[in-house]
């Protein structure tokens, strides 16, 4: 708790938007049990779907109540009372090297965040199946639970009352909680209500008596209408005298606009709103936009609409997780309501890279997720979104002066590309290997993934190239040439690089343990073979002296296999492939490479 409370702090502002955030969650909850039994949601105000904040000045109380699904005492113990959830270690491990603090909402710690400006917490909350409880902490390690009997029955949902340290006094001014919610909750599709003070103007009977006339006003209103006065003076008739004072009073003032932003039409949408909404669905809350987005809409047999973003940066368990978990990064709604964000039949594990929702007019609301996890229209829905992405993913690279295209650009062109300098370079970095897997993954779509492999090369002078940009400038000839290896400095020395390199061949360096596996599945690019040149079987175009070297040097090639054995080497020939280096071992056609034994070694070890 000391570690979180330490690192966030000169964050504190943060506790607002987790609770809201929360609060949101568990409103999203309980629509999702009422789409099957309305009954769940009861009557009145326990119905309301939304989020009420209200201030108490005088005991420096802010509380944020909400009418969501709740919590029973069970859950109030394992999801507030228990520090060492698996999110924690993870995330107080990342804070001390370095990570970005906006990403606590991404560890399932949020709630702590309620001690940078409390230094005492209630936790009142009902959920269906109990009766309500309340559970108080103050930062130092225990809490108590028990049985809610003295506050106001909230029907339903949870109510936090956080009571103010000293120095976070700020938050209990009206505009600094205003100003919080329009800039980290925005977005969030329930109402936000702050019980707000208002001036309103209000018709008072003036007082004949003038000198009490300059009391009353000097008490009440600030701007006396004296115009109004004069009017009434002047008039004949002696109708009873008003006058117009500010009187402060106080009311539910709505903060955010709830019309979501993937329903709205995407000329509408400003890229900051985008940017915005990309930080509280991704719970990301750091000075970076999103790399780029995709919002549309898909019609036909299939309905639905959509935004995607990729993000700014990989999550910190990108990769880390990717093959024991299936965590899908889009929210499902069905018809607006929220149903899921564990639904992983939307996109394939390689996108998994991608932040966004999918609201779908198509699936039934009325059934449950194993049944929609079922239905026919997924598949569908799946294809469209893989669609979608790879060609937002190839537009952030169309867009990329850096980048190589055959296309010329027109001035016009190129002032719009402004500012988009080495955004693919970028994308590369943070999620190239997701590119990978999609093509040892994703058969139907490897042409369309390896047209966005990068690489460095022979050729490529320290910058990324890609296949198409090899092929532009590859000599005649149908094979496309790499190595693999564990570094790029240690491959420019490889004896293998040689000769290639003094016919003027470029050679693709792949110095990722994925390359091996990647290569296993990517044989072909546009009629182009690739050829491992650690292989046997390279040819490099006909060498009318060899068939009569081989015959010369036959003797010492039958002696130096006997003197290794057939066990060690398969077979020992005459080559073209060396210039400098006498000799090299390689391996057969259909082996593995050198590299990929040390991985597999790597990992059995
Ligand atoms: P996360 O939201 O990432 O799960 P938090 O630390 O913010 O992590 O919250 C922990 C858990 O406490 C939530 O997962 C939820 O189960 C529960 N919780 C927090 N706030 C509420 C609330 N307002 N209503 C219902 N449950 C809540
Ligand atoms: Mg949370």
């Amino acid at each position: 708790m000391d570690i979180i409370i330490n690192s966030l702090y000169s964050n504190k502002d943060i506790f607002l938007r987790e609770l809201i955030s929360n609060a949101s969650d568990a409103l999203d909850k309980i629509r999702f049990l009422a789409l099957t039994d309305k009954e769940v949601l009861g009557e009145g105000d326990t119905a309301k779907l939304e989020i009420q904040i209200k201030l108490d000045k005088e005991k420096k109380i802010i509380s944020i109540c909400d009418r969501g699904i709740g919590m029973t005492k069970e859950d109030l113990i394992k999801n507030l009372g228990t520090i060492a959830k698996s999110g924690t270690s993870a995330f107080v491990e990342k804070m001390q090297t370095g990570g970005d603090l906006n990403l606590i909402g991404q560890f399932g710690v949020g709630f702590y965040s309620v001690y940078l400006v409390a230094d005492y917490v209630e936790v009142i909350s009902k959920h269906n199946d109990d009766k309500q409880h309340v559970w108080e902490s103050k930062a130092d390690g225990s809490f108590a639970i028990s049985e809610d009997t003295w506050n106001e029955p909230l029907g339903r949902g949870t109510e936090i009352k956080l009571h103010l340290r000293d120095e976070a006094k700020e938050y209990l001014e009206e505009d600094k909680l205003k100003d919080l919610v329009k800039k980290y909750s925005e977005f969030i599709n329930f109402p936000i209500y702050l019980w707000a003070t208002k001036e309103v103007d209000v018709e008072v009977p003036a007082d004949e008596d003038e000198s009490s006339e300059e009391e009353e006003s000097s008490k009440f209103s600030l701007y006396p209408e004296s115009s109004e006065e004069e009017e009434t003076e002047e008039g004949e008739e002696k109708r009873p005298k008003t006058e117009t004072v500010k009187e402060t009073t106080t009311e539910w003032e709505l903060l955010n606009d709830v019309k979501a932003v993937w329903l709205r039409n995407p000329k509408e949408v400003t890229e900051e709103q985008y940017s915005k909404f990309y930080h509280s669905l991704a719970k990301d809350f750091g000075d970076d936009k999103p790399m780029c987005w995709s919002h549309f809409t898909a019609e036909g047999d299939v309905e639905f609409k959509a935004l995607l973003f990729v993000p700014p940066k990989a999550p910190h368990d990108l990769y880390e997780s990717y093959y024991n978990s299936n965590k899908s990064n889009l929210k499902l709604y069905v018809r607006r309501v929220f149903i899921s964000d564990e639904f992983d039949e939307l996109l394939p594990k390689y996108l998994s890279l991608l932040k966004g929702i999918v609201d779908s007019d198509t699936l039934p609301l009325n059934v449950s997720r194993e049944m929609l996890q079922q239905h026919s229209s997924l598949k569908t829905t799946k294809k469209k979104l893989i669609r979608k992405a790879l060609d937002m993913i190839r537009k952030l690279a169309e867009e990329d002066p850096d980048e190589y295209s055959n296309k010329e650009k027109t001035d016009e062109e190129k002032s719009a590309i402004e500012g988009k300098k080495g955004q693919y370079a970028k994308f590369w970095n943070e999620f190239g290997k997701s590119v990978k897997l999609g093509i040892i993954e994703d058969a139907t779509n490897r042409n369309r993934l390896a047209k966005l492999l990068r690489f460095e090369s022979t050729k490529s002078e320290g910058k990324l190239a890609s296949l198409d940009e090899y092929i532009s400038r590859m000599k005649p000839g149908k094979d496309i040439f790499y190595i693999t290896g564990s570094s790029k400095e240690q491959l420019e020395k490889s004896p293998f690089l040689e000769r290639l390199t003094k016919k003027n061949y470029e050679v693709i360096f792949f110095t990722d343990p994925v390359d091996e596996y990647l290569m296993q599945y990517l044989m072909d690019y546009e009629d182009k073979k690739f050829q491992n040149v650690s292989k046997e079987g390279l040819k490099l175009g006909k060498d009318s002296k060899l068939k009569d070297l081989k015959e010369s040097f036959k003797e010492l090639t039958d002696w130096w296999k006997k003197a290794l054995d057939s066990e060690n080497v398969d077979s020992v020939k005459i080559s073209n492939r060396l210039h400098d280096t006498p000799c090299v071992v390689v391996t057969s056609k259909y082996g593995w490479s050198a590299n990929m034994e040390k991985i597999m070694q790597s990992q059995t070890l």
